[in-house]
């Protein structure tokens, strides 16, 4: 049941909602061959800067008072009547990869929003305030640690090192790109803890669709393991240099993209494995490589299955590298355990999911979001709704209107309980 009888039928609007994905999913659009319309929004970008725009806007059209942090998180904050309780946060990201989806990050932010103007039109209030929070740089796609600017929020990672890190694609520097956008706000990170924190997110995942289910309980989050190798050989004429005579990186790199793949079937279980970046150098038709630059990406629910993963990889770099006489340099991007979410919150969640009358199933999260950063300093848990096809990180991504609005309602039902608990 819903413990909170006074206000056991408000719903969010779906249309309204569904209104604001499409509005804020026309920045950075991109378009598909078959009507596809995904999103190019990189961290810090102007695309990512006119979707704040539009996203702050909305914020003051709702009248919440809205704050600016140092590494360029948004928080907007509508008011409770205990003003020393400590707010129930949600909020998602709104940067995304360079060929991604319209939901992913957004549906987390626009969901809260949709919440809070849900409260508002049906004039609730609540005891303890409600935050929405956009958080900077969660894809990682740009800038590395992925979910950096919920990471500095928590007091993981400290701002100047984050407000140095370089991007990917141009080597701007992170914090000079958010004096850019005017987004460098004044407002100290990391912040006081929420008093709990929900997140609204699509499965990004195959798991809810192929089982019919409306609602996937967060259980906790995979760990992640980013390692950058380099592999460098000599550079050589494709046509006159013996093979015998080669010391070519891309071998060693194709067997290394090979055996993580290998490793991850043979491991089962939780356990993936994939290496989706690959730069070569000079990257000529004619030239034997002078080195390779990939990144290996491992996430396990099980943080002793993980190491076993990475152990093993790093011997196989060891020694394919020996056995193509090249030599090799690793550089960890990021590295975060596996989170398991409270277990009042994953209680709660399934609690309202069902008492909304959706189908719920319990799951660990495979991908890296927000939220397990703020299950480092609050009780924290995660609402999925399916995703078409399981696709995600891809133009194609989508989930229909009446799951988003299913995962909304859940989501505005845990936050008003939580409000006046
Ligand atoms: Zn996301």
């Amino acid at each position: 049941m819903l413990a909170h009888p006074a206000h056991h039928d408000i719903r969010i609007d779906r249309d309204r909602l569904w209104s604001r994905l499409t509005e804020l999913g026309e920045i950075g659009a991109v378009h598909g061959p078959n009507g596809e319309q995904g999103c190019n929004r990189l961290a810090l970008t102007d695309a990512d800067r006119d979707g704040r725009d539009l996203v702050v806007a909305r914020m003051r059209d709702l009248g919440l008072t809205v704050t600016i942090d140092s590494i360029g998180n948004v928080v907007a904050t509508r008011a409770g009547t205990d003003s020393d309780g400590a707010p129930v946060m949600t909020g998602s990201h709104i940067d995304t990869v360079r060929t991604g989806g319209r939901f992913d990050g957004n549906l987390g932010v626009l969901a809260g929003l949709e919440v809070l103007e849900s409260l508002e039109q049906h004039g609730v209030t609540t005891r303890r305030p409600i935050q929405v929070a956009v958080f900077t740089g969660e894809e990682g796609a740009r800038f590395a640690p992925d979910m950096l600017g919920s990471l500095v929020y928590v007091g993981g990672l400290a701002l100047e090192e984050a407000l140095d890190a370089q991007a990917m694609d141009d080597g701007a520097r992170l914090g000079d790109e958010l004096v850019r956008i005017g987004y460098a706000g004044p407002t100290p990170c990391p912040a006081p803890p929420p008093f709990a924190f929900v997140e609204l997110h699509i499965e990004q995942g195959p798991v809810l669709e192929e089982h019919g289910i409306t609602i996937g309980v967060v259980t906790g989050v995979q760990g992640i393991s980013w390692t950058e190798v380099t592999i460098t050989g000599r550079s050589a004429h494709a046509g006159t240099t013996p093979m015998r005579m080669r010391r070519d990186p891309v071998v060693p790199a194709a067997k290394i993209a090979i055996e993580a793949r290998r490793l991850a079937i043979e491991m089962a279980g939780a356990q993936v494995a994939t290496v989706g970046r690959i730069e070569v150098f000079p990257n000529l038709i004619n030239v034997v490589a002078q080195s390779v630059t990939f990144d290996l990406d491992l996430r396990n629910t099980d943080e002793r299955l993980l190491q076993q993963a990475e152990a093993h990889m790093t011997a196989f770099v060891r020694t394919v590298c020996e056995q193509q006489d090249c030599s090799f340099d690793t550089r960890a991007l990021a590295r975060f355990e596996p989170v398991s979410f409270a277990a009042e919150m994953i209680e709660r969640v399934e609690r309202i999911a069902g008492a909304l009358g959706n189908s719920t199933l319990r799951m660990p999260s495979g991908a890296g979001h927000d939220a397990q950063m703020l299950a480092r300093v609050c009780p924290t848990s995660m609402i999925f709704v399916p995703s078409v096809n399981g696709l995600s990180h891809n133009i194609a991504e989508f989930t229909g209107p009446d799951d988003v609005a299913a995962g909304a309602n859940v989501l505005l039902h845990t936050m008003l309980e939580l409000a006046d608990s």
